[in-house]
């Protein structure tokens, strides 16, 4: 039987006593990490509400593998209408942590690969501060919208056409693209 699992609120473990115990020991956490924590996180995008979900982590041999999963809303800027609007973004983060030292001889562990981002530090403090923004950045949408039936700008007088009704033609072409048009009809001819 599992245990009522803690919930946290920050995205730093100590992990001295799962490196120190059986292979196979798990610790697993319900997370609600506040915007205060991350709000500093990524200057590219902004955390408008907690990250909610949850780790489990597992003693390997040498290393920590860790499965973090839940989401977090982030304000974006829909492609379309070019408003702000918040987006929950879903997280599902599979990562092996390394020590930085060997907690059987207490030497500093030399050969830690080159990614920071999954290294224990030396207080055996395991961060998912970094693999957390990584995972952010990779999981924003390229082209945002605020709704799936966002109606976007009016290309001819650039009113937002989910809260103004304006009164351009709806195939309306700028007469300065009339010229174009006239030479692609003759290309279809
Ligand atoms: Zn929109
Ligand atoms: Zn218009």
């Amino acid at each position: 039987m599992s245990a009522q699992m803690v919930r946290l609120q920050s995205l730093q473990f100590n992990v001295a006593g799962l490196m120190k115990g059986p292979l196979g020991g798990v610790r697993e956490y319900d997370l609600r990490v506040p915007i205060s924590e991350m709000d500093q996180i990524d200057e590219s995008f902004d955390v408008t509400g907690p990250f909610i979900g949850s780790v489990h982590m597992l003693k390997a041999s040498d290393t920590v593998l860790v499965r973090m999963e839940g989401s977090l809303t982030v304000r974006l800027v829909c492609s379309r209408c070019l408003e702000l609007f918040d987006a929950e973004i879903p997280v599902v983060i599979e990562e092996e942590f390394r020590p930085s030292i060997n907690l059987v001889t207490g030497r500093v562990v030399r050969d830690l690969g080159d990614d920071a981002a999954v290294v224990i530090d030396e207080r055996h403090i395991l961060d998912l501060t970094e693999v957390l923004r990584q995972s952010i950045v990779l999981a924003l949408p390229v082209a945002p919208v605020c709704d799936p039936d966002c109606q976007g700008l009016c290309p001819v007088c650039g009113a937002n056409r989910n809260t103004e009704t304006c009164h351009c033609e709806a195939d309306s072409i700028d007469p300065r693209w009339s010229a174009l048009s006239v030479l692609l009809d003759d290309v279809k001819e």
